[in-house]
């Protein structure tokens, strides 16, 4: 009997692929193949904040990706590990069990969460200290 690939698998993956980007300020678009994704680690009130951005290459506009504090990192590599694991025992996730792909949606939220939390409390501090540090 040939195993069922589980459909959820693929739409897990999709979630990470993105085609273009629009900068809301010069309105053109770029390829994500374009955009160098550049990391500087800000001091915000003695809380080591990591930041992943990229720069507009038509207008220098700023654009954070991640905020990453201590928490977020842990659950980053959390989620890193039990990819790597569903990866490794079910060829890629096809045939993973129902209860690893729950898992997986878990951390997904999880991070999704503390996401939005360090950009609610980081994002306007973080990119104002960018972009000072760019003039
Ligand atoms: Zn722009």
């Amino acid at each position: 009997m040939e195993a069922q690939k589980n459909p959820d698998w693929d739409k897990i993956k999709k979630e990470k692929r993105m085609v273009t980007i629009e900068c809301d300020a010069c309105k053109k678009h770029f390829a994500v193949e374009d955009i160098v994704p550049e990391t500087e680690t800000v001091d915000v009130k003695g809380n080591t904040i990591i930041a992943d951005f990229w720069r507009c290459p038509g207008c220098g506009k700023l654009y954070v990706i991640m905020l990453k504090d201590r928490r977020m990192r842990i659950k980053l590599q959390q989620q890193q590990d039990l990819l790597y694991k569903v990866q490794r025992k079910y060829k890629d996730g096809a045939n993973a069990p129902e209860s690893l792909l729950k898992q997986v949606r878990k951390i997904k939220l999880e991070i999704d969460d503390l996401e939005f939390n360090l950009k609610n409390t980081y994002l306007e501090i973080v990119t104002a200290q960018l972009q000072k540090g760019a003039e």
